[in-house]
């Protein structure tokens, strides 16, 4: 019996890698909220959009398209309008930004709409942070993800480094804080542990084991 995965938390306790690797070893389909947040924010960006002007945010929700594709290498990559920006979207002028365009009402109806229809069909691991509270209330499993700052913060660094973007533990440190703060407190669907959420710590494990805590927690 396929099921419906929920897994939320704070920036960088390692949700998309758990997520991902659950959604491998249980042949079901992985979507990335964040990224299309982080596709939203690219756009907004590249054409200027202001924050304050709901006209300029309605006109250009109406006109982007995200989609994902799993490439040869079994990895999801984001689209916008066709266009290939999963790289660009992982860099930090992205990441300095997203939190306050996740804040804004309209951009997370839109978002809301879309996660629904792409978790449609049972056998889906999303991961985000209102998944179990809002996107999917009624998930079989709910998972609620947190680690220590520092660890948090030297592996998102490690994470970038691997794709060669030189970035300075302090300010990836700063970013992480930023954005829990604005993911926390926004009035829209803030960032919290959803009703029978289970909460893993992920600290002191290492990524099979908190792949595996997620595993047996989906097919018990
Ligand atoms: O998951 P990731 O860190 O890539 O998400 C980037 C940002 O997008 C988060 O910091 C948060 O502000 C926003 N987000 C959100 N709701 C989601 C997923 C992400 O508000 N479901």
């Amino acid at each position: 019996r396929k099921i419906v995965i929920a897994i939320d938390g704070y920036s960088a306790c390692g949700k998309s890698t758990t997520a991902k690797e659950v959604a491998k070893i249980l042949g079901y389909k992985y979507i990335d909220s964040g990224a299309m947040y982080r596709a939203v924010t690219y756009y907004f960006l590249e054409h200027y959009v202001s924050l304050s002007n709901p006209k300029e945010i309605e006109a250009a929700l109406n006109k982007i398209k995200i989609t994902f594709h799993v490439n040869d290498d079994m990895e999801t990559e984001t689209f916008l309008d066709g266009l290939k920006i999963e790289k660009e979207i992982r860099k930090m002028r992205i990441s300095d930004n997203v939190s306050q365009v996740s804040a804004i009402k309209p951009v997370r109806l839109a978002m809301v709409k879309q996660q629904r229809q792409l978790g449609r069909e049972k056998g889906v691991v999303m991961d985000g942070r209102d998944i179990g509270t809002v996107v999917f209330p009624d998930a079989e499993l709910k998972v609620f993800m947190t680690a220590d700052m520092q660890v948090r913060a030297f592996r998102r660094q490690q994470e970038l480094l691997q794709s060669d973007k030189m970035v300075d533990l302090v300010e990836v440190m700063e970013n992480i804080h930023m954005r829990d703060q604005i993911d926390t407190t926004r009035v829209e669907s803030p960032l919290r542990k959803a009703e029978g959420a289970i909460e893993i710590n992920t600290t002191h494990i290492t990524i099979d084991e908190q792949v595996d805590a997620v595993v047996q927690l989906a097919i018990n």
